[in-house]
């Protein structure tokens, strides 16, 4: 079958995934693999943008394997997909380097993440390291390295992708047409809520479920999460609108939403046993993700296989991009 188009997204490995991962992101990335020639990337370059103060490094190998684990048990398949870390091919430094001269400051410091972020690590504009700016040139250069057209991502990534669109234009504007304008492709749920009920779900504001907890683990923290705040008694009529306790019953409980719903409203159903209700879903639908998830992670020969060898067949793309981008610039890098 003629595939549409290429794929190419990436996560930073920070660790085992999420709900809101796989809701946002990986359920398109295992999808895909049907109608498009797929790349997926462990981006370890990025970990370091969000250095802290401690500079601690030391777990970002840990992180690659616990994450890629997690694509696996999902769904997404080596032998019809390139899954390889980033740091792999390094030629995308290389390319990184290049689009950064056509790439205006001003550009870079309007992207809202930009922001959010500086503020986050408590940085200022003056103190935040360039690499931290740079970072959607850097995300540019993964997905046009290997000419990806489609990138399935959470809603909270499109104005990178957008951002990655201007900087093709203004590349293919200067030196030709090389790169395709890559679009993004998101999920029907493109953004979850953590369990604080408002904000992104998110590991580094610990409000997430992980794919991988045990049953016992999922049901400890939907136990914590917000529900209606002006449903302060049990009597108390609740809002499921306004529940995001309701908004995951809606994607692990799709036959009962009505009745929920209604229960909800009526105070014929409590918080307590809403979420029971929940974890039990939860924990029913990724039954078969978490015992995958275990196999792999008694074999980690295989998943360093399967790095490898996905880094090699990156590798041969990006080294063909490249050569094309240092003719187009009048340079004359190496070819390998
Ligand atoms: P990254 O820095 O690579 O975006 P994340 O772990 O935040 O790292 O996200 C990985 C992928 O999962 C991205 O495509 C992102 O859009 C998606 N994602 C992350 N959190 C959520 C969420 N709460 N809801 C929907 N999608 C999400």
């Amino acid at each position: 079958m003629a595939m549409k188009g290429r794929v190419f997204s990436g996560m930073r490995p920070s660790g085992k995934l999420h709900i809101g991962n796989w809701l946002g992101a990986l359920q398109n990335w295992v999808a895909l693999q049907n109608t498009y020639e797929c790349i997926y990337a462990a981006v370890d370059i990025h970990a370091l943008t969000t250095l802290g103060s401690q500079n601690d490094t030391s777990e970002i190998q840990d992180n690659v394997r616990e994450m890629v684990i997690d694509w696996l048990a999902a769904g997404v398949d080596p032998n019809r997909s390139i899954i390889f870390v980033q740091s792999h091919v390094p030629e995308v430094l290389t390319l990184h380097t290049l689009l950064s001269m056509v790439t205006p400051l001003g550009w870079l410091m309007r992207v809202p993440t930009f922001k959010d972020r500086v503020r986050q690590m408590d940085e200022t504009e003056e103190t935040v390291s360039y690499g931290l700016v740079g970072y959607p040139v850097l995300q540019t250069a993964d997905i046009v390295l290997y000419k990806a057209d489609t990138v399935p991502v959470g809603e909270d990534q499109i104005p990178h992708i957008e951002l990655a669109r201007e900087i093709v234009r203004r590349f293919n504007n200067l030196f030709g047409q090389t790169f395709p304008e890559p679009q993004h492709k998101l999920t029907p749920t493109p953004l979850v809520l953590g369990l604080d009920g408002h904000q992104k779900m998110s590991k580094s504001l610990d409000n997430q479920v992980e794919l991988g907890a045990t049953p016992t683990e999922t049901q400890a923290r939907i136990k914590i999460a917000f529900t209606d705040p002006q449903r302060l008694r049990r009597t108390d009529p609740g809002r499921p609108e306004v529940c995001n306790i309701f908004t995951l019953h809606k994607f692990f409980n799709p036959k009962q939403t009505k009745l929920i719903a209604s229960e909800c409203t009526s105070a014929i159903r409590g918080c307590v046993d809403c979420k029971m209700e929940l974890s039990d879903s939860i924990n029913s639908a990724l039954g078969e993700f978490r015992e995958k998830r275990a196999e792999y992670e008694g074999r980690p020969e295989i998943v360093r296989e399967i790095l490898m060898d996905g880094g090699e067949r990156a590798s041969k793309i990006a080294r063909e991009t490249i050569a094309e981008v240092s003719d187009r610039m009048g340079l004359q890098l190496p070819r390998k």
